[in-house]
């Protein structure tokens, strides 16, 4: 922090189009701010920022104060907000010339929203293609498909058949028992089910001693 010009005094608007709710923004010269998000109905919310006076230490107990404005600060929660993702990216945060924000500002943030939603969406159905795994899918990507109301295969789970580590039969994620070869993969649903007994008091050791019970649980699939 080099320089601050000391000519803005009052305050300047922060608007969100995003509904995203961010993590409070920490600074050592305001402490917390909590970036507002638009309620539903809302075009978009406007978080009032105020300039400050931060110190900087200059060392020798020497300090100088020095006056950031509302726009420096408001601008550089949008950076740090909209550099979130990487390169271009951008998550619906920018700060108004005036008190309200513009008609052309408000469908200039929209625009850049929707583009760097698209190459999000562009990006997963890339992913998608290659390895049909939705773990390869991230939040944001899914986010951004649900913000632009496309429909994906890759937003609902619909995950390849996994492998019986006994028989390496396909078998879908998550069922307790193998269809194959009826080895017991999740001893706690079988017993949900009646599948197995309960078997309270080994279960209780079990979880004493998971590595145990690890072993014991190859050892019975074999
Ligand atoms: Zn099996």
């Amino acid at each position: 922090m080099a320089t601050a010009t000391a000519t803005e005094s009052g305050s300047v608007s922060l608007v969100n189009i995003s509904t995203e709710k961010w993590p409070p923004r920490h600074r050592t010269y305001f402490g917390s701010l909590e970036v507002r998000s638009p309620e539903p109905g809302e075009a978009y919310a406007i978080t009032p920022i105020r300039g400050c006076t931060g110190v900087i230490d200059m060392g020798d107990k020497r300090n100088m104060d020095i006056r950031i404005t509302a726009r420096e600060i408001a601008e550089d929660i949008a950076r740090e907000i909209n550099g979130d993702s990487g390169e271009g990216s951008f998550h619906g945060v920018f700060v108004a010339a005036g008190t309200e924000p513009t008609e052309t500002e408000l469908a200039d943030a929209r625009r850049r929203l929707k583009e760097f939603q698209s190459r999000l969406v562009a990006a997963a159905d890339l992913e998608w293609e290659r390895t049909k795994n939705p773990m390869f899918i991230t939040d944001l990507e899914r986010r951004a498909a649900r913000q632009l109301g496309v429909e994906k295969p890759w937003l609902y789970d619909s995950r390849p058949l996994a492998e019986c580590p006994v028989c390496a039969e396909k078998i879908k994620h998550g069922v307790a028992v193998c269809r194959s070869c009826g080895a017991i993969l999740d001893r706690e649903k079988a017993a949900q089910y009646g599948l197995v007994g309960a078997r309270r008091r080994e279960r209780q050791k079990d979880s004493e001693n998971p590595s145990e019970a690890a072993k014991q649980e190859i050892e019975a699939g074999k």
